[in-house]
């Protein structure tokens, strides 16, 4: 239990504690810890300087031990009645500041590890053969992507301008994407490197990430299918890539892990499960305030600790800030499809919001926000706050 006035049922109690960056004001952005609906100044309350910088990045190099002395030190804060004369004073509402993007940005990988969503993607850009590439259940399929234009959430999305080329047309054509999309996703933020040349095992996963958080990977999907062959996704994902702000803590989920789906093939054993690391996160898409779609995380096919395993087992080194997203979340069912393209596969079913508009892919003034919550300790469920980003026209 906990000294602070929380309701039961908050997502961001004692079991989360997710952190973030946060500036108040005029002042300079410092590291904070989401707690309700207030931020602890960490670096006031823990009277220590790694916090009051503008990223996270100094506390996430320190490595998982620190990480866990420091959420014990804040659990303990927060649950004995004996500090609260002393933290109380350190906790700022959120109404009062704004929050940043958490983390300087290393690099960026995006992998394609949910298997209703590639096999959906298959059955619509290459209609007539297998919806899966032979490789899909050997290993985790990623593309490396433009950490430049990871923005926090709330950020403007533009419409992207490019080439696309409609199947039935002679030659391409230039102009704003008329199929502009989301993809939500979960992504792992990478806390301590390594060395070049060694690659990090399955096992030490949770040595390497520090925590998780929702992205969404906008994607403009007319510029995709008209440049991705041979070489993958280019300048149809690259305009801007969003994040949440709070980063929660991977020590936070170990009551959300769960057993990935059956394997159909014995893996390398670079990849062969040895522990439980998927993750029972259940999203939420809101199109304009709507719901669109429930994305289970269970439901991946790869875990987080294969997608770090396979991105280093070529002696591929980390970087503290590095970022991995999972790919598209969609599950079986039609109202769990983490795109629009599912959503209204490929424009050929729009679908009707409730004002009676309807939609195959984002319009202008459109709002996309993505939230998440898992089980977390003692019967609760932790939250991922959300990310959300709203499209402006093309300039
Ligand atoms: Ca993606």
């Amino acid at each position: 239990m906990t000294w602070l006035d929380l309701p039961a049922d908050t997502l961001f109690g004692v079991a989360n504690l997710p952190y973030g960056v946060y500036a108040r004001g005029d002042d300079a952005p410092r590291c904070g810890v989401r707690v309700g609906d207030h931020v602890l100044d960490l670096a006031a309350a823990l009277d220590d300087e790694v916090f009051a910088a503008p990223t996270l990045n100094g506390f996430m190099a320190q490595g998982r031990a620190r990480w866990s002395a420091v959420r014990a030190r804040l659990t303990d804060l927060l649950t004995d009645p004996a500090h609260r004369a002393a933290v109380e004073p350190h906790l700022v509402p959120l109404a009062d500041v704004a929050t940043r993007l958490p983390f300087e940005v290393g690099d960026y990988v995006d992998f394609y590890a949910s298997e209703h969503h590639a096999a959906n993607i298959g059955r619509m850009f290459r209609p007539g053969s297998d919806p899966l590439t032979p490789n899909w259940k050997h290993l985790p399929i990623g593309y490396h992507g433009r950490s430049g234009t990871v923005v926090p959430s709330g950020t403007p999305i533009v419409r992207p301008q490019g080439q696309r080329k409609a199947p039935d047309q002679p030659s391409p054509t230039f102009g704003p994407s008329r199929r502009l999309d989301i993809e939500a996703e979960v992504g792992f933020v990478v806390g301590t490197g390594s060395r070049l040349g060694d690659p990090v095992s399955l096992d030490d996963f949770a040595d390497h990430v520090f925590g998780v958080c929702l992205v969404n990977d906008w994607s403009s999907r007319d510029l995709q299918a008209w440049e991705y062959v041979p070489l993958g996704p280019f300048l149809g994902k690259s305009f801007a890539t969003s994040v949440s702000p709070w980063i929660v803590p991977l020590e936070a989920l170990e009551t959300a892990r769960v057993a990935p789906p059956p394997r159909d093939h014995t893996l390398l054993p670079y990849l062969a499960d040895t522990d439980k690391w998927g993750l029972d996160l259940a999203l939420e898409v809101r199109l304009n305030g709507h719901v669109v779609a429930r994305p289970p995380f269970s439901a991946m096919y790869w875990t987080p600790a294969q997608m770090l395993a396979h991105m280093t087992v070529n002696g591929a080194s980390l970087r503290t800030g590095d970022l991995y997203a999972s790919g598209t979340v969609s599950g079986p069912e039609p109202e769990q499809r983490g795109s629009l393209m599912e959503l209204g596969w490929g424009g050929k079913e729009p679908f009707t919001l409730p004002d009676g508009s309807s939609r195959s892919f984002l319009e202008d003034g459109d709002e996309v926000t993505i939230t998440a919550t898992a089980p977390g300790a003692g019967g609760s469920r932790i939250g991922f706050g959300e990310v959300t980003g709203r499209i402006l026209p093309a300039r």
